[in-house]
């Protein structure tokens, strides 16, 4: 308490009270000074809510491109304290690898969530595929029927934390995708909403009662899917309307979503904006920062990747859903104001991503390109078994980079030899750009250089879990997209580069005089640094990050840390 209390300036009382004008007017510079140092005062206070954003696929890249079109939420964040080019810094940069990150302070080696889904071959199930928010030890649970948990994820979360040392911290966490409210929100959430594909809901055996914004945005979102969604291009976003062709379809060019269209809806603005609804209505109804102790709040606004995947990341339809989320933090911001409450926002993003191959190549990348279907894992593994006579598969992997895995079945005197061929037959294509063992990543010590002068193996070092990861590490060389079949998606992230690994680090408390910062930091900063803020003491063995003083003036919101 004594060192809160040495960080509040002691505001000049009394000047309000000046009777005469001109004394007033004599007196107009201290006024802005006392107001100045009370409003400083106030931002100093210890926050008592704690909120979390997340934009899935808000690359440093998009933050950089249209940071002169925000007006809203995103222009307020940016007087505070910026860092344009963050990284998560590991490899695997999916979303709920990117999301463990966020809150635990820890990169994937240490949260254990390697990707989005990975295999476990001594799994007794038929399925042996895991996805990175189920229980897999619940009967009856596979990678695509399960039942929403944190049972993976293996570090603690600000909340977990904020939760143990006072019961009184409410855990509150929503979000357009299960994975990003579970790996933000953590064991020990109070209230936890996320999208199901039809309307948004919590985990199962969660037995509070559901607050009345859940309903009432169920309801509006229910009424509104079943109608037809002609988006309005904003004024800034036209010149950006330019058609590109991809296979027997156009991007590039926004279109009308049709009534009763549910993926339509992950692209469509009313998705953000439903996710935003109800954050904002919990912050109302929990009375958030009004309880005995500091609250958390993380909210995913997950529409802007599925707008990246489904229509890549340089045409008008990402602009809009930017002007989008600009707005819907602003409104995040209103509502946190009218709490009167002190209170800190963290926004960034669980990894980057890249413009779709097609419309890259028209602007100025030339070696764009989409993955040769050799590279697929059922086609790696028939190569082998007819070299070596096994039955199929001889690998499993979910997608033709990251994680590649040997079959169990595959005797143990030939193993070492298809792991070889195997490795040996990735170095060859054109397409790969390393690939690492086991034994290699684990011989490294866990980066501590900064992310951007990272080398190929300290980033898969940073994703890599003995327990979880393949038996080979396959990394793509850059620009190359792993998506052969464009049905549904385009353009994706995932790869060790960093126009995947490149997020924005913005940190906001009203009042409080911020600075902008182009060297890197890392999304595992942002746990310590918030904790801080709150005095919530967090053993640095623990974790990978290090706490960012916040304070550009002679303040150290550090300063319990390093107490
Ligand atoms: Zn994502």
């Amino acid at each position: 308490m004594a060192r809160f209390q040495m960080l509040m300036r002691s505001p000049a009382v009394g000047v309000r009270r000046s009777p005469a004008f001109g004394v007033l007017r004599m007196l107009f510079p201290v006024i802005v000074a006392a107001v100045s140092a009370a409003s400083e005062a106030q931002s100093a206070a210890r926050p008592r809510i704690i909120v979390a954003i997340s934009v899935d696929e808000f690359s440093a890249d998009l933050f950089t491109e249209y940071r002169p079109l925000f007006k809203a939420g995103l222009h307020r964040l940016q007087t505070g304290v910026v860092f344009p080019g963050g990284y998560q810094s590991h490899a695997a940069t999916e979303t709920c690898p990117g999301h463990s990150t966020i809150l635990t302070g820890s990169r994937p080696a240490r949260t254990g969530i390697i990707a989005n889904e990975w295999y476990d071959q001594s799994l007794s199930r038929a399925d042996k595929k895991v996805y990175c928010s189920e229980d897999p030890s619940l009967p009856g649970s596979s990678s695509t029927n399960f039942t929403v948990s944190a049972q993976l994820l293996k570090a603690q979360t600000l909340g977990d934390r904020m939760k143990s040392a006072n019961p009184g911290s409410r855990v509150v966490s929503v979000a357009g995708k299960d994975r990003a409210a579970i790996m933000m929100g953590g064991h020990a959430m109070d209230q936890v909403w996320f999208w199901s594909g039809k309307s948004f809901v919590t985990l199962k055996g969660m037995d509070q009662p559901t607050p009345a914004i859940v309903d009432k945005v169920n309801a509006a979102v229910a009424v509104g899917i079943m109608k037809p969604d002609l988006p309005v291009l904003p004024e800034p976003c036209r010149v950006r309307s330019v058609p590109v062709r991809v296979a027997d379809k156009t991007v590039g060019v926004p279109r009308e979503r049709k009534a009763g269209d549910f993926q339509g809806f992950h692209t469509s603005l009313a998705f953000d904006r439903a996710t935003t609804d109800i954050a904002i209505g919990l912050i109302r109804e929990l009375r958030l920062g009004a309880g005995k102790a500091p609250d958390v709040l993380s909210i995913g606004l997950s529409a802007t990747d599925y707008v990246g995947h489904t229509f890549g990341t340089e045409g008008a339809e990402m602009c809009a859903q930017l002007l989008g989320v600009d707005e819907n933090v602003g409104r995040i911001l209103a509502a946190l104001d009218a709490t009167h409450q002190p209170y800190v926002v963290v926004l960034t993003a669980d990894h980057g991503g890249q413009d779709l191959p097609e419309r890259n190549k028209i602007h100025g990348i030339l070696d764009a390109a989409r993955v040769d279907a050799a590279l697929l894992p059922a086609n790696m593994s028939k190569q082998l078994a007819a070299e070596f006579d096994l039955p199929e598969p001889v690998l499993l992997g979910v997608a033709p980079f990251g994680d590649i895995y040997l079959a169990r079945g595959i005797p143990g005197n030939v193993r070492s030899r298809v792991l070889e061929a195997a490795k040996a037959r990735y170095l060859a294509h054109p397409q790969v750009a390393a690939v690492f063992t086991p034994a290699e990543l684990r011989r490294l010590p866990l980066p501590s250089e900064p992310a951007d002068e990272w080398s190929l193996a300290d980033r898969f070092r940073a994703s890599f879990d003995p327990e979880r990861s393949g038996d080979l590490i396959v990394a793509p060389k850059p620009h190359i997209t792993p998506i052969i079949d464009v049905s549904t998606y385009v353009a994706t992230h995932g790869s060790p580069w960093n126009y995947d690994r490149k997020v924005p680090i913005l940190f906001y408390r009203p009042g409080v005089v911020g600075f902008e910062q182009s060297l890197p930091v890392e999304t595992v900063d942002i746990l310590p640094t918030l904790a801080a803020l709150i005095e919530l003491p967090v053993p640095s063995a623990e974790i990978d990050g290090r706490c960012i003083n916040l304070d550009a003036a002679t303040g150290d919101s550090c300063a319990f840390e390093r107490h």
